[in-house]
């Protein structure tokens, strides 16, 4: 895998920088902020995805701030210029959900994940405005879309890892009724300047009880868990080298104000004395596709892509990894070439420490 691929597998648009929620770990600087994409924004990304949905499978994810809380009018107006071949996403906190909004989703053809982080007692960090509790809004939203028989996705956010947890979040989970799941270890990044390192032990452990949970009752696709058994069937089946795709994917984020930053989201919104605001152009004036053929001259990717590099020559993981995120090269060590980072321990090594250490322990006894 070197550089950067011209055309990416997905856009993340951000409808609105507003979210209605105030979670305690949240990276977004202007979530207190109404700044709504205008519809010629989103004109000007489906000009070029449209043409790439037309040569395969192609997503729109909506993040935010809170998506839903540019309005259902609003959210509408943006879709409308994607063409019928293009799929849509929303990452959402689940609160505004109601009927409306599933008739939306349904009309609109959005699939729904829902950001939850366990059972009521480990919702802490996702609070409202008010500072009070948001767990019951948004059970209130997927209990709506349930009642639509709505399929969705959840992602859950760890903050510290520590026995028993995994089993309860797969077994939360499994009787919350999402299909696919996806479980982060808080990351120190944008505005949440908390401590993310962890006991190796703890998170290796983690992710091995995780492993376990899920292997009982297989019921929901687990993003971390299945990346990481692909990638251990490859390296016995010698053909590791494979996984990784040739060209790392550019992932662009599309800002309320048609800015582009690639990579990582959350470096959207932030500036650097050394970096500027790390976009790569603005669609309102260049078309996303120009923009994304040239992002690798945008100085910090260049430097991010150095960082890469060192990675390969120096991580046993790299074959898994492929090199990181670059948001947490930056908001860890302060630039981009740098290699391991706490965010890398927790979520790849260890990651896969965890899953080979739950094959170590339940292997048969004749292999
Ligand atoms: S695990 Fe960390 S050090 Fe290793 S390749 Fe990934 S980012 Fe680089």
């Amino acid at each position: 895998m070197r550089g950067l691929a011209a055309v990416p597998s997905y856009v993340v648009m951000q409808p609105t920088t507003l979210c209605n929620l105030d979670c305690a770990y949240c990276y977004l600087p202007f979530r207190a902020v109404d700044r709504r994409m205008p519809v010629p924004v989103a004109e000007a990304v489906a000009a070029s995805v449209n043409s790439w949905a037309a040569a395969g499978r192609f997503s729109v994810v909506w993040h935010g701030g809170e998506p839903l809380a540019a309005g259902r009018e609003h959210l509408a107006a943006l879709i409308a210029p994607f063409g019928p071949e293009v799929e849509h996403h929303v990452q959402t906190n689940a609160t505004l959900i109601d009927d409306a909004w599933c008739a939306f989703f349904t009309e609109h053809r959005v699939r729904v994940s829902v950001s939850v982080d366990g059972p009521r007692e480990r919702n802490g960090d996702r609070i409202t405005r008010a500072g009070g509790p948001a767990y019951d809004r948004i059970v209130r939203g997927v209990a709506a879309l349930r009642r639509h028989r709505l399929p969705f996705s959840a992602l859950a956010v760890v903050g510290r890892p520590e026995p028993g947890l995994a089993t309860e979040l797969y077994d939360y989970f499994l009787g919350l009724g999402c299909d696919v799941l996806g479980v982060n270890i808080e990351e120190t990044e944008g505005v949440n300047l908390r401590d993310n390192s962890h006991d190796a032990r703890a998170v290796t452990a983690f992710w091995a009880e995780l492993v376990a949970a899920w292997r009982r009752e297989p019921r929901i696709h687990l993003r971390e868990v299945e990346w990481s058994l692909r990638y251990a069937a490859a390296v016995l089946d010698g053909t590791a080298d494979d996984v990784l795709p040739r060209r790392l994917d550019p992932i662009p984020t599309v800002g309320h104000d048609g800015s582009v930053t690639v990579l990582s989201p959350e470096l959207a919104g932030f500036t650097d004395v050394r970096y500027g605001d790390f976009s790569s152009g603005n669609v309102l004036t260049t078309p996303l596709a120009d923009i994304l053929a040239h992002a690798g001259r945008t100085p910090w990717v260049g430097e991010f892509l150095a960082g890469v590099e060192a990675c390969r020559s120096s991580c046993p993981y790299f074959g898994f990894c492929g090199g990181g995120h670059a948001a947490n090269r930056y908001f860890e060590l302060g630039r981009f070439d740098g290699t391991e980072t706490a965010h890398c321990r927790n979520s790849k090594i260890h990651l896969l420490e965890g899953v080979l250490e739950h094959a170590r322990d339940h292997q048969s006894p004749a292999a």
